[in-house]
């Protein structure tokens, strides 16, 4: 079995505690319990064929990033989030700043890592919102495929949709070896 660390990040209200609640327990609620929660799901789920025990973070927010606060705070607080196997960096469609946060998100985690080819995955939730688009989905996925080279994909953990094509599609791009 392949146990992988999973990190979770993104602005508050986004949707990175559904998206992890569906695809762990299959459940949705429209409750909204912010800030200061700080949960580890340790689900073992079979994903292209292979097994893996996850740990997934699902990070609280962090307001503001000077230089070096990832490796601080994540130190300070335990988290453990500098060896991640992966990041996944969500946004809510219909919130430009929210685009913008995991922008700053993505700095801050390649300057902690000190590298350029740490798997991250973009996400944007609410698809279900599609009509209250904040940001154009062909500029976000420009940026993030071409320019950063990260794999992208548009989910709605309130209807179960490509929530579990994303851990798929995540998986496929670290590597294993
Ligand atoms: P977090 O702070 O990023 O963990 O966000 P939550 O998972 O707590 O979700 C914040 C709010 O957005 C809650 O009221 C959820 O019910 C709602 N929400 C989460 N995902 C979706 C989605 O795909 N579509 C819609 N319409 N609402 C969502």
């Amino acid at each position: 079995n392949q146990k992988i660390k999973l990190a979770i990040l993104g602005a508050p209200g986004v949707g990175k505690t559904a998206i992890v609640k569906q695809f762990v327990y299959n459940e949705f609620t429209e409750d909204y319990e912010s800030t200061e929660k700080k949960q580890i799901f340790l689900p073992s789920v079979i994903i292209n064929d292979h097994l893996y025990e996850l740990k997934i973070i699902d990070c609280p927010y962090i307001p503001y990033f000077p230089v070096n606060s990832l490796y601080e705070w994540t130190d300070f607080r335990g988290f453990g989030l500098r060896n991640a196997s992966a990041y996944i960096l969500v946004y809510d469609i219909t919130s430009e700043d929210s685009f913008q946060y995991i922008k700053s998100l993505r700095e801050q985690i390649l300057e902690s890592r000190n590298m350029h080819d740490v798997p991250m995955f973009i996400v944007g939730n609410k698809h279900d919102l599609a009509e209250e688009r904040g940001i154009s989905r062909r500029e976000v996925a420009n940026l993030v495929k071409k320019q950063w080279k990260c794999g992208y994909i548009e989910c709605s953990a309130k209807f179960n949709w490509h929530v579990v094509l994303l851990f798929k599609e995540l998986m496929k791009t670290i590597d294993y070896i």
